[in-house]
């Protein structure tokens, strides 16, 4: 029995998977886009919202997150072009999609945090410390604000030394306690009552490292 296209009949042609080579074409998708994607983009920052969590991205890993593959294999291309972008797919063939963003924005909380002064702890620096011990501490601060863009922190010179306020407690912690050990210095904490919220009170960590 001679062969044929299972979906246009068509006989004597070379078959894939049961279609000819024109009907295979249309048949076969090799990614799935949606028409639009919508996106929650910080005003202040590069944070963009995803999944309930606010994450560093860019706008073109995002859209290239929502293509879903449905064959092995297959070649990505995102340009972009106007106010929409264009994802072209290749395996054996080029399939073009348009996708379009909207995109909302609001204030992430970390920036929230930032604006409004919000702050869950300060080290005080006293004493006799120098640029050596800050430039320790500053390494260890931007390595944590680094893995986590929550730990952000601001400094102000202050009679006597340095404030340090950060915007995550246990960095704040930790730094204390590596300074601690790696020099001379007494650390002491004290608590300071800031606010009530839902009934509660809320305290800040003040942590004084005094260098000797
Ligand atoms: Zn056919
Ligand atoms: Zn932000």
């Amino acid at each position: 029995m001679e062969k044929f296209c299972f979906l246009c009949g068509k006989k004597g042609t070379r078959l894939k998977d049961g279609y000819c080579l024109e009907c295979y074409k249309k048949k076969t998708k090799l990614v799935d886009v949606p028409k639009n994607i919508n996106l929650v983009a910080c005003k202040k920052c590069e944070l963009y919202r995803i999944k309930n969590d606010w994450k560093k991205a860019s706008i073109e890993q995002i859209i290239l997150n929502n293509v879903k593959d449905l064959e092995k294999n297959v070649k990505i291309k995102l340009i972009k072009k106007g106010k929409s972008w264009e994802i072209t797919a290749t395996k054996g063939k080029d399939e073009v999609h348009k996708v379009d963003t909207t995109v909302r924005t609001m204030i992430c909380p970390v920036c929230a945090r930032k604006f409004c002064d919000y702050y869950e702890a300060t080290i005080q620096i006293r004493g006799e410390f120098n640029d050596k011990i800050m430039n320790f501490i500053i390494d260890l601060m931007l390595h944590d604000e680094r893995k986590d863009p929550k730990s952000f922190f601001s400094s102000s010179d202050v009679s006597g030394g340095i404030d340090i306020k950060f915007g995550n407690k246990k960095s704040a912690i930790s730094i204390s306690e590596t300074v601690k050990r790696k020099f001379d210095c007494r650390v002491t904490k004290s608590f300071k009552l800031v606010t009530m919220r839902d009934g509660q009170n809320v305290y800040r960590d003040v942590i004084c490292i005094r260098f000797i």
